[in-house]
């Protein structure tokens, strides 16, 4: 399901209004499906220090960047959230570009 090509970025983090470290992932997959509508998994891989997100619609469809790669830092998020806002202007790597679609 998942191979270990070179992370898109990295996880962005902020403190919520509860000093809860939350880990900000992005909310639409690599070829545009909202993740909540799409369905998603958020696998993390600690000794790796990667977290991957899954969207279901393009796993199922067996296609090639079906999910995010990011790398982590720092202690492990006491929440996540989905949210498309920090990772905009964030390029993903594409093992398919775009314009061969
Ligand atoms: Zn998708």
């Amino acid at each position: 399901m998942f191979d270990d090509r070179a992370p898109d970025t990295h996880v962005r983090y902020r403190t919520d209004a509860l000093g809860r470290r939350v880990a900000v992932l992005p909310a639409t997959c690599k070829l545009g499906h909202p993740l909540t509508a799409a369905g998603y998994r958020i696998i993390e891989d600690r000794s790796a220090r990667v977290v991957r997100v899954s969207c279901t619609r393009c796993a199922d469809a067996i296609e090639v960047d079906h999910f995010w790669s990011l790398t982590t830092a720092g202690a492990a998020p006491d929440h996540v959230e989905l949210d498309d806002s920090p990772y905009v202007g964030t390029v993903p790597v594409m093992i398919i570009p775009h314009a061969q679609r």
